[in-house]
């Protein structure tokens, strides 16, 4: 299936060419998303082609006209359609939103500019969304923001090992990752067990250590996620090492200078697009 997205702007180019680059420029390439961007103006009145008006009661600024956001929604609406307003009173978006995303046939993504929209315009639209608690000039890099999580999520995107073991694919934050050399010249080495060779006892550190990071930096994200058995089981081997050693946050068992593997495990599964850990003409 291919997602299809319109994206309703005052300035096309602050999208046309991010969405042109790299991994989104290639699944666009390639086919898996249809992506058409569309000058606002395009449905603005009168001679300018006026898109906003200054708001009843006072105050500064310009908002977007209802008129103009009916009619520009009118036009790119149909069934099946998820219209999407970037304002940061929406929902705040999150890995789970951008799977759901990721799996709708055509999305309509509105960004205002200046002071944001006519109140009436959030009827119109199915969601709202802000990318966090922070005020941006317009709602671009917003939907920038959400259209680049959500396309690399689309099946062929990229290689899908990627997707399933990163952070928040199951609600945590990803374990620490190493790649060569074994040993830095200041001694900082690579934890004995990921170049052990034992496959469960590498899936067991990774477990505990996302875990870890996850307690440590986001516990928010533990609290309605549920736990596995086994991820209850670390959760208290974790909270009782915290209470007695304090200070041993990272793992202390590393590797030995002698012991530089003669490369990283290659991905075990067959990649489907391109990873996204290689430059983009690798
Ligand atoms: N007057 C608005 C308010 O106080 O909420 C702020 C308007 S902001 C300057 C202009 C536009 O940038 C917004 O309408 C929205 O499209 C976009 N924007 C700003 N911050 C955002 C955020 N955190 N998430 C999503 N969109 C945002």
């Amino acid at each position: 299936m291919v997602l299809e997205v319109d994206v309703l702007t005052l300035f096309p180019a602050m999208l046309e060419a991010p969405l042109s680059e790299s991994i989104p420029g290639r699944i666009r390439e390639r086919g898996l998303a249809d992506i058409r961007i569309h000058d606002l103006r395009r449905w603005g009145l009168g001679r300018h082609r006026t898109v906003d008006d200054y708001t009843y009661g006072g105050g500064a600024g310009m908002v977007l006209r209802p008129d103009v956001a009916a009619a520009a929604l009118a036009d790119l609406r149909r069934p099946g359609s998820t219209v999407i307003l970037l304002d940061p009173a929406g929902t705040v978006f999150r890995q789970a939103i951008a799977h759901d995303l990721a799996t709708r046939p055509h999305l309509v993504l509105l960004c205002p500019r200046y002071e944001g929209v006519d109140e009436r315009v959030r009827s119109m639209v199915d969601l709202e969304l802000s990318i966090g608690d922070y005020v941006l000039t317009g709602g671009e890099p917003a939907a920038l923001v959400v259209l680049d999580a959500v396309l690399r999520l689309l099946p062929g995107a990229i290689d899908e090992a990627s997707t399933a073991e990163e952070s928040f694919a199951e609600g945590l934050l990803e374990y620490p990752q190493y790649t060569r050399p074994a040993t830095l010249p200041d001694g900082a080495s690579v934890p004995a067990v990921l170049v052990s060779g034992h496959h469960e006892q590498v899936r067991r550190w990774r477990l505990k250590e996302s875990l870890r990071r996850t307690l440590e930096r986001r516990p928010d994200l533990l609290e309605d996620r549920p736990a596995t058995k086994e991820e209850v089981k670390v959760l208290v081997e974790l909270r009782s090492e915290a209470a007695t050693e304090p200070a041993a946050a990272e793992p202390a068992t590393t590797a030995s200078a002698t012991t530089e593997p003669a490369a990283p495990a290659a991905p075990q599964t067959t990649p489907t697009g391109p990873r996204e850990d290689r430059p983009p003409d690798a």
